[in-house]
This record gives C-alpha cells, sequence and structure tokens, in this order.
C-alpha cells in the first residue's frame, strides 16, 4: 500500500524529472514532471503551515489546468482529503456539498470566486480561507504560496483507509452523493485500469473531461501521469477549440464521453481538421452504442474502446482491451484485473448465469473488488443498500454479458420506461435515433400515459438546415425496433441537456416540451 502521491512521484527518475508533464492550453505553459512534483511538495508544505493536517478536507473548485493538478495532489501530499466541487455548481449547491464534507479551506480560481465566496458565506468558511490560484484582491495566490517553499509536511497516514478525495456522484438520478475513497482505492484503480488502457509514456492526451469528477480525476489525470505522458488540459469543451487542440497538440490519446463522440461522428468541422496522431479514443460516462463508436473510430482512423465504471469503483470495473478487436465497440469489454462480478436479475435476486456461445438476459451488475469505495458520506443507510454483506456494489445499472465475458450496458435501472409489461432501455431508442443523418443528437424518457402506463418520449436535435416532421421520426424508429419501444412523442429543441461528466440529463427533460426550450 502507498499514497497516491508516492504512487506517482516516488519512483520519478532523473530522465522523467525533464519530460514535460502538462500542457496547459488555458496559458500555453509547459510544466516538466520535475517541476511538477516540486511545485506539488511546496503546496503541501504551504497548507501544512497554514494549519492543515491529515484528516482535514478541502475544497478543489477549479477548471482542468496545470495548477489543478498542483493543488489536487498538494492537498493529498499533506494527508488532507480533497473534495472536488463541479464548475456548473450554483452557491446553494456549493455550500452543500462544503457543509456535507466539512471543508475548511477552499481552493478556487478568480473565474468561479464570485459563486464560491456566496456558497462559503452560507456556511461561514471565512473568506481568508480561500485560496484563488490566479490571484484576486485580498486573496492568497498560487504564486503566494509556492514562493514560500516550504518543504513538504512529514504525515505519517495508512494508504489503505485513509480517505484521499470524496468527489460527489454526478447526480443523474437525484442528489449528487459524496463517495468516499481512499489512497489504495485510487492506486488499486489505476493499476487496474492500466491493464486494459494502453497509454504509452510517448502519448499525447487531452484532459477536457472534468478532472472534479472521478473520470478525469482518476482515469486520466493518474494514469496519464503514471505512465509519464504528456497531458494536454482544456478547461471547458467547446468543439472548434478540441478540433484545434487535436491537430496542433497532436493528440495521440483521447477520453471522451458520448456527447462527444456524437460530434466527432456527425460533426462537418471535423472533416476541417487532422486527426491522424489520435490513435486511440476512449469513452466512457454513459452508454454509446456500436454504430456510434464505429462511427468515430472509421471517421478518425483509429483505435476505440470503452470503458465502464462509476465514482463509487473508483471508477473503472470493465474496460474493452484496444486489442480485442473480435468484441463489438458497444460493449463495455471484459473485467479489468482483480475485478469480480455478477449480474442478477432484479426480479428474483438470482445470479443469472452465462450463455455458452451467446448472450444473457439482461440484469443488473453487482461488482467487487478494490475500487469499491468505503462509503457515502454520512449515510450509513444509503451504503449498507448499494454494498452488500459480500462485498458487492450493485451499480444499479442493466447490463447483458456475451460470449467472451464482455458486457453490454442496458441502461439504468430507474431510468427503463415501463410500457405496459414491458422495459424500454432509453439508450437503445436514442442509438437508433442517431443513426438518421439528418438528427444531431437526441434524448428519450417517459412520458405518462393512461393506457400504457408510459411511453417513449424523444427529444430531437436536428442536423443544420433539416426539416423533419413528429411522423418522420416515429416511423423511422418505428422501422428498427419491436412494436412496444416504438417513440409515441417527439419534440424538436435546440439541444440535449447535458451534465459535465456527459451523461443526458433525462431528468431535466421528463414532463417538458419543445416550448420549455424555446
Ligand atoms: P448519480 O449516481 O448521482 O445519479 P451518476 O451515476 O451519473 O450520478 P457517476 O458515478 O458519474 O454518477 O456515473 C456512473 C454511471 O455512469 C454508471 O452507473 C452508469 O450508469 C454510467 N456509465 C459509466 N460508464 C458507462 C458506459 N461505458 N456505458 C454506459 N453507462 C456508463
Ligand atoms: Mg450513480
Amino acid at each position: 500500500d502507498v499514497t497516491v502521491y508516492d504512487f506517482l512521484f516516488g519512483d520519478l527518475t532523473e530522465e522523467e524529472s525533464g519530460r514535460v508533464a502538462v500542457f496547459d492550453s488555458a496559458t500555453g505553459s509547459e510544466t516538466t514532471y520535475g517541476d511538477l512534483r516540486a511545485r506539488i511538495d511546496a503546496f503541501a508544505g504551504a497548507l501544512a503551515a497554514r494549519g492543515i493536517k491529515p484528516g482535514d478536507v478541502v475544497a478543489l473548485h477549479v477548471p482542468n489546468t496545470a495548477a489543478f493538478v498542483i493543488a489536487f495532489h498538494g492537498i493529498l501530499r499533506a494527508g488532507a482529503t480533497a473534495t472536488t466541487i463541479n464548475s456548473l455548481y450554483t452557491p446553494p449547491e456549493i455550500a452543500n456539498q462544503l457543509r456535507d464534507s466539512g471543508a475548511v479551506r477552499y481552493v478556487t480560481v478568480s473565474l468561479l470566486l464570485p459563486g464560491a465566496l456566496a456558497g462559503c458565506a452560507e456556511v461561514d468558511l471565512p473568506p481568508e480561507n480561500v485560496v484563488v490560484l490566479d490571484g484576486a484582491e485580498g486573496h492568497e495566490s498560487l504564486m503566494d504560496l509556492l514562493s514560500e517553499g516550504a518543504a513538504p509536511p512529514d504525515v505519517s497516514i495508512d494508504p489503505a483507509t485513509h480517505l484521499a478525495v470524496l468527489p460527489y456522484s454526478s447526480g443523474t438520478t437525484g442528489k449528487a452523493k459524496g463517495v468516499m475513497l481512499t489512497h489504495r482505492n485510487l492506486v488499486a484503480n489505476v493499476l487496474q485500469s492500466m491493464s486494459a488502457i494502453p497509454e504509452r509514456s510517448d502519448d499525447v492526451v487531452l484532459a477536457v473531461l472534468p478532472f472534479f469528477h472521478i473520470y478525469g480525476m482518476n482515469v486520466i489525470m493518474s494514469i496519464t501521469l503514471k505512465v509519464r505522458a504528456k497531458l494536454v488540459t482544456m478547461p471547458k469543451f467547446d468543439l472548434d477549440q478540441f478540433l484545434r487542440l487535436i491537430h496542433e497538440q497532436r493528440i495521440t490519446f483521447l477520453y471522451i464521453a458520448p456527447p462527444m463522440a456524437v460530434a466527432l461522428a456527425k460533426h462537418p468541422a471535423v472533416d476541417d481538421i487532422d486527426t491522424s496522431s489520435v490513435r486511440a479514443v476512449l469513452s466512457g460516462a454513459a452508454p454509446l452504442d456500436e454504430a456510434l463508436g464505429q462511427a468515430v473510430k472509421k471517421r478518425l482512423g483509429c483505435g476505440m474502446q470503452q470503458g465502464y465504471g462509476m465514482t463509487e469503483l473508483s471508477p473503472v470495473s470493465h474496460a474493452l482491451p484496444l486489442d480485442r478487436e473480435d468484441i463489438s465497440i458497444g460493449s463495455v469489454g471484459l473485467a479489468v484485473a482483480n475485478v469480480e462480478f455478477k449480474v442478477v436479475d432484479t426480479a428474483t435476486g438470482e445470479e443469472i448465469e452465462a450463455v455458452p456461445g451467446g448472450r444473457t438476459a439482461p440484469g443488473e451488475l453487482w461488482v467487487r473488488g478494490p475500487g469499491v469505495m468505503v462509503g457515502y458520506l454520512g449515510n450509513e443507510e444509503a451504503t449498507q443498500e448499494t454494498i452488500d454483506a459480500d462485498g458487492y456494489l450493485h451499480t444499479g445499472d442493466i447490463v447483458e454479458v456475451g460470449p467472451e465475458g464482455e458486457v453490454y450496458v442496458v441502461d439504468r435501472l430507474k431510468e427503463l420506461i415501463k410500457y405496459k409489461g414491458y422495459q424500454v432501455p432509453p439508450a437503445e431508442l436514442e442509438a437508433v435515433l442517431l443513426t438518421h443523418p439528418d438528427i444531431a443528437d437526441a434524448a428519450v424518457v417517459p412520458h405518462p400515459d393512461d393506457d400504457a402506463g408510459e411511453v417513449p418520449h424523444a427529444f430531437v436535435v436536428l442536423q443544420q438546415g433539416a426539416s423533419l416532421t413528429a411522423e418522420d421520426v416515429i416511423a423511422y424508429v418505428g422501422e428498427k425496433v419491436a412494436p412496444h419501444k416504438k417513440v409515441r412523442v417527439v419534440d424538436f429543441i435546440p439541444a440535449i441537456p447535458k451534465s459535465a461528466s456527459g451523461k443526458i440529463l433525462r431528468k431535466d427533460l421528463k414532463g417538458k416540451t419543445a416550448a420549455d426550450f424555446s
């Protein structure tokens, strides 16, 4: 057992110290591995000088930048626990997380400062405890902290039990939950994911998915630093800038979520840039259908794999190895090293047996392994509902298993549409809608119906200049799915609401019509 810091930087060689660790696209500056480690040490030293000690929680509310990487690892190096805050949060949401996590310090940037201060005020966190990395009147900055040159504190913590981070789940299905993860959870998961995600030291990795979310935090940031590749940080998704960075920085490894896959497969702007440097794309965070995966792979001419995970799993439990071209890209792949899983019939509670040479019936995915969280912060009841006595975490996701042991995510149990006696997965209908050339994006939610209980309701974004009617959409899907899965209500809207971590926010579409979005 080692701490995250020792795992990532403990064995840094002299040769590696001179390599570029982070290219910050917001400032255009490069940081070498040696400098990164020195700044992390100095940041940890400055926190200790301000009384931060093991067990304290420090809030980190910072977009993807080199400064995030320094502050994040500096907090962990000081033995404190980082609770990362979603950059889209409003002051009441910030206050909630501060209250819940008991954070004593706050690290942010000037752009986010007004909301941050409003959130801090609600919980009486004094403004002098708010560090503004890029500087602001009346606050300490990253430069202030680093220039003290304080030595990192000598903390002795047990990596197996000491909390490294307290990220919050995405809040896709309800209120975001604080997830307690130890140093061991994070380190184990980086090692496990690396068994299936083949990043190399010569890779240039684009980090656009937010570091505050577990996908950006432990998969992108930590794997990339561990293999001594180059991390290119991008603070916010913007398609033009995203494409420009791929082109200019000669990105080789691209981590995305399905909304970016939709853009990469369908947006005309992709044809104007050179994507030949990209050798692999990994998609995670939400369902990605085979056809969409194939479209991205073909257009970029690269390898393509999916990974599956959740905050509660640190996060990866499954990934499709790049070299398993025999397995569909529609699958999230095989269990990573040291993960056990089973699929359970939600009606009977019985384990679903493998089908030799075929696919199993759908059931809930249960996962066991070293990435499983300690629990939900301050919510023993929810923890016990989620992790059973045998240590299996019940994911709430419905999956099927194929002949190679590969897993196909059907959808979330909570989001299945109940049409008469049937369960209809909205993700399947979204995938069908996306195969239409005139449809740029789509989402499906249940719509209450007196007769059927619920019927599928599609929200559709048209490609520029395209014109389709609701009847066209209904007919198109109707030709491709069983009658009980037919879309029965259609609304055209300008954009599908998505979370910062790349998930369709179906809860924001339920009960709405086009008029709510005009
Ligand atoms: P909340 O638990 O707060 O409602 P959330 O479940 O979206 O939010 P995360 O921990 O960020 O929070 O996401 C985990 C979920 O993301 C999984 O349970 C699963 O539904 C979905 N997911 C992740 N990867 C994939 C994938 N490759 N394919 C399909 N779904 C995925
Ligand atoms: Mg969840």
